[in-house]
């Protein structure tokens, strides 16, 4: 696991960085917040260790300037006792958790490895291609906002294209997945689980009727091949 930790008190800093390389955590450390900025902006961590009070630009500056700039990487704000409204202000900002200080490694350690835990899980659990959202367990797909269920079948069926945006499934690589070996390849079980797709996705997108008609499915046909979700 790589962690940025942005912190200007060395003390802090050194208690952290050696009590997380202690547990096999990679640390890199910025002591002002426009250096930690440009670290995590540009850096590849699995989370950002961030405190609000900081030289050159605050916490929260670097978090909302992060989320702004599409960084999405989950982000812990070291905050003071008396800093409950900045706290707020930080997780309505897109932190993903906080700690008060003084606090111990081993919970900043836990933390870390509870947030990892849990995004592995959405990763898994949701899949995302062209704006549209597929979530795995209520087997809704979202687009804008707006979100529809889907038969069981209609959605392993997007959860195969959507996996893989731009790559051709065929079709019988559909039926062997969506319905099992024993389907007769002959059916078109496939092509009309498609168009069925096609009519809840438009009409999650366009609203229905003739609008939506007009909209480019994100499911397309390859003559020949099969079917593919667009890759954009
Ligand atoms: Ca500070």
């Amino acid at each position: 696991m790589k962690v940025l930790l942005v912190e200007d008190e060395q003390k802090i800093a050194d208690f952290v960085c050696s009590g997380l390389a202690a547990r096999g955590v990679l640390v890199t450390h910025c002591s002002d917040g426009n250096t930690g900025f440009d670290a995590a902006r540009t850096g590849h961590f699995d989370a950002i260790v961030l405190d609000l009070m900081l030289p050159g630009r605050d916490g929260l500056s670097v978090l909302s300037g992060l989320r702004s700039a599409g960084v999405h990487t989950p982000v812990i704000l070291l905050t003071a006792r008396n800093e409950l409204g900045d706290r707020i202000d930080g997780l309505n900002r897109g932190a993903d958790d906080y700690m008060a200080k003084p606090f111990f490694v081993e919970e900043l350690h836990a933390r870390l490895q509870a947030l990892r835990r849990r995004l592995d899980g959405e990763r898994l659990s949701r899949l995302q291609a062209g704006g549209y959202t597929l979530d795995r367990l209520t087997r809704q797909v979202g687009w804008a906002g707006d979100s529809v269920e889907l038969t069981t079948r209609e959605h392993a069926l997007l959860a195969l294209l959507m996996r893989a945006p731009g790559q051709v499934s065929t079709r019988s690589q559909i039926l062997e997945h969506v319905w099992g070996y024993d389907f007769d390849p002959s059916t078109n079980v496939v092509d009309v689980c498609v168009k069925r797709l096609r009519a809840k996705l438009a009409a999650l997108a366009g609203g229905g009727g003739a609008a939506a008609a007009r909209l480019e499915s994100p499911i397309e046909s390859v003559r020949g091949a099969g079917y593919r979700f667009r890759a954009d």
